[in-house]
């Protein structure tokens, strides 16, 4: 693929509405070992709404699905996910007000306004045990790749791999930023479940946007 239609923003949003149902029960057990045990039902409650609302979206726009997506998520995952996952997509929709369709470089844009979006409203910095450990991988991986003209699903393959691993090397680290952070040290030994649900995220762009 060349470029991201509105279309293939709505296969991605359901891509991420399966992966998460499928994994649902792993990232419950990750947050049960230094959480509280409900990001899996959390991110799949969302991602569930989100996903029933799709089919009433079939004449809007990216900007608007992306929107909606956002506030669908605010309002029904509940827990600091929701809000910053919420914010993710928000800014993302912002970030592609009017256009219909995305480059490698549009994509970047809108990725990057999301995950600053997450970074100002979470105030967490890399190393400290979250979702920003696999979305700024992420983010350096993208930006790599659109400099040296990676074609878009390649690009966002890599994104998908830079994730995987920065959730993994989430496991020695003592968490600084949310409930985690309350275990001070107990929490080592663990992956971060919000950067686990956010290797799905990216996963399933990767597999959405294979083609
Ligand atoms: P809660 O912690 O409120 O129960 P969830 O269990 O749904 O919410 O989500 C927990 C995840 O949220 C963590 O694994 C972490 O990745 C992410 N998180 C928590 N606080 C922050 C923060 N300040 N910035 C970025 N991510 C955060
Ligand atoms: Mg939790």
């Amino acid at each position: 693929m060349d470029v991201i239609t509105r279309d293939d923003i709505v296969n991605w949003i359901q891509a991420c509405a399966d992966a998460i149902a499928e994994n649902r029960d792993t990232l419950t057990d990750l947050d049960a070992a230094i959480g509280d045990a409900d990001h899996g039902a959390n991110m799949d409650r969302g991602f569930k709404a989100v996903a029933a609302k799709l089919p009433s979206l079939a004449d809007k726009d990216m900007a608007t699905v992306l929107k909606t997506t956002g506030m669908t998520l605010i309002s029904t995952v509940g827990g600091a996910s929701g809000a910053l996952y919420g914010t993710f997509f928000l800014q993302a929709a912002q970030a592609c007000a009017g256009k219909v369709e995305l480059d490698a470089r549009g994509w970047l844009a809108v990725y990057a306004a999301g995950v600053t979006g997450i970074a100002n409203r979470g105030k967490a910095a890399a190393g400290d045990k979250t979702m920003i450990d696999a979305l700024a991988p992420a983010l350096s991986a993208l930006r790599e790749a659109v400099e040296l003209n990676t074609p878009l699903g390649l690009a966002v393959a890599r994104m998908a791999a830079a994730a995987k691993q920065g959730a993994e090397a989430t496991v020695p680290l003592v968490a600084r930023k949310g409930r985690a952070s309350y275990l001070g040290e107990r929490s080592a030994g663990h992956q971060d479940p919000g950067a686990t649900s956010t290797t799905l995220i990216l996963e399933a762009a990767a597999k959405a946007w294979s083609a």
